[in-house]
């Protein structure tokens, strides 16, 4: 399994790692049908979605404080029931296929790793499925 780092920069933060997730998978010369790319944190997820246009993650980021708002009486003592919230939403992992040691992804698609409790120095863990 390839485990990677991730440094986010803000509390709440999308950061594109699909060049990263490329450099490990097509640089590994794997013959794989697919990878995981898992986030295992709780305040943080993983998901796949356009990444052409910057506005598409501010949005995202927006609609998820949208859904699940700071204030409201939480019961978590850490106070950032929020973050767990919004990263359950999206999940912790996506399946990417590989077609001939390359990463499949659609024209648009870029794979972000979420950040809801940042800043923080964080990993994605990538295994091959063969
Ligand atoms: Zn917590």
């Amino acid at each position: 399994m390839l485990r990677l780092s991730v440094e986010s920069r803000s509390v709440a933060q999308f950061i594109d790692i699909t060049p990263l997730v490329r450099q490990a998978v097509e640089g590994s010369g794997t013959s794989a049908a697919a990878c995981i790319v898992f986030s295992p944190h709780t305040t943080a997820g993983i998901t796949i979605n356009e990444h052409a246009d910057p506005a598409v993650a501010e949005d995202m980021i927006e609609a998820l404080h949208q859904l699940v708002p700071n204030e409201h009486r939480w019961r978590h003592l850490e106070g950032n029931t929020p973050a767990h919230v919004r990263a359950s939403l999206l999940g912790t992992s996506v399946t990417v296929p590989i077609e001939e040691g390359e990463l499949a992804l659609g024209t648009w698609q870029g794979i972000f790793f979420c950040e809801f409790d940042g800043p923080r120095t964080r990993q994605v863990w990538i295994r091959f499925l063969r």
